[in-house]
């Protein structure tokens, strides 16, 4: 028996608690890890209230990350006693994931601990840091230079943001760092932002083409904020999107795509294949500073995992929530 939290959603209706679970009951792979840490992240906590529909089959363990170490393999790459961690890939969507103390996975999944992480500290970055090392490689790749002009960070005082911004800002770009959070103004700046503007501005409807404010962007938000965002990029630029956390639609206009050659690019960590995961993950490694990784996270243990994904969802957590699965 292990513990983890299930998600089940019958005649009884949905709901999520912290079960002893047998262990035959976890799904088919090649590989089974004693996980150490998980993660918490926005849409671990969408599945975990069932504010969006994440989980598509039940019951389900929530949790898209997992860090621990292999306890039983028959993939030719890994032996019991290896440092691994797995995000992505449909856990906590399709797959048992993260939130509980065993987990069974495609042995192509997993991805070796970089030697210079702890499995907390690898947690602590998350899926959501490393879909912020994606974001940065995207900007990159793009030709963006620190000479260039600012990087916009939305969702500054989220995971993805604060990940963002410490990136950024360790590779020399000057960051324009758009909360809704004025009291975190001092985590923000820590991290490395040189500008905070408040969110509400980028919020509403705004022009086809504003002034251009910035090189680059990544944003976690979506809609007007997305559109906006777009509108005030510098000609040839490029806007990195991967979050919805202000909604799901993009009222926008081609205006800066077909008159300044603005480039959108899409971000998407879950499927996103192996060579770029590893490119990623090798790059969080040389390029983020780890006592910055101090200040954004925080840990929990297992059976708080509930109660903070109301508050996560509520926009009143600050940066990485990290969970001990070991600890309930
Ligand atoms: P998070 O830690 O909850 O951060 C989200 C941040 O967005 C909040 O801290 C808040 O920042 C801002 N925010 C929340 N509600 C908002 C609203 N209504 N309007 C404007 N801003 C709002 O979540 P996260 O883990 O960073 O994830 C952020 C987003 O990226 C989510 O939508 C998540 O699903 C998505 N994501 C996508 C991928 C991918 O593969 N594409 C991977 C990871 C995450 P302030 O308080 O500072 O404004």
């Amino acid at each position: 028996m292990f513990k983890g939290l299930l998600i089940e959603n019958d005649e009884a209706g949905y709901r999520t608690s912290l079960q002893d679970i047998d262990e035959q009951r976890l799904p088919a792979g090649d590989v089974t890890v004693r996980i150490d840490f998980s993660g918490l992240n926005y849409k671990d906590a969408l599945a975990i209230t069932g504010r969006g529909k994440i989980a598509r089959v039940f019951p389900m363990i929530p949790g898209a990350d997992l860090a621990g170490v292999v306890e039983d393999s028959t993939h030719p790459d890994y032996r019991t006693g290896d440092r691994v961690l797995v995000n992505g890939w449909g856990m906590g969507e399709r797959h048992w994931g993260g939130l509980a103390q065993r987990a069974r996975v495609d042995g192509d999944w997993l991805v070796p601990l970089p030697a210079r992480f702890t499995p907390e500290q690898a947690m602590a970055i998350g899926t959501a840091g490393y879909t912020a090392m994606l974001c940065v490689m995207a900007i990159q790749r793009h030709g963006v230079t620190p000479g260039d002009g600012d990087i916009a960070v939305t969702g500054a005082s989220g995971g993805v943001g604060g990940v963002a911004i410490a990136l950024l800002s360790s590779l020399g770009y000057r960051v324009v760092a758009i909360t809704g959070r004025p009291r975190e103004s001092d985590y923000v700046t820590a991290l490395g932002a040189s500008e905070i503007l408040d969110r509400a501005e980028f919020a509403g409807p705004g022009k086809p083409l504003a002034k251009e404010r910035w090189a680059a962007a990544v944003d976690v938000v979506g809609s007007h904020t997305l559109a906006n965002l777009c509108a005030g990029t510098r000609r040839r630029g490029i806007v990195a999107a991967c979050g919805l956390a202000g909604g799901m639609d993009l009222p926008a206009t081609v205006a800066p795509f077909i008159l300044r050659g603005v480039t959108l690019a899409g971000i998407d960590s879950v499927m996103c294949p192996r060579q770029e995961r590893m490119e990623a993950w090798r790059r969080l490694g040389t390029d983020l500073d780890l006592a910055t990784l101090g200040e954004i996270a925080h840990q929990i243990g297992l059976d708080e995992a509930i109660e903070a994904s109301s508050r996560l969802l509520d926009g009143t957590v600050r940066g990485r929530v990290v969970v001990d699965v070991n600890r309930f």
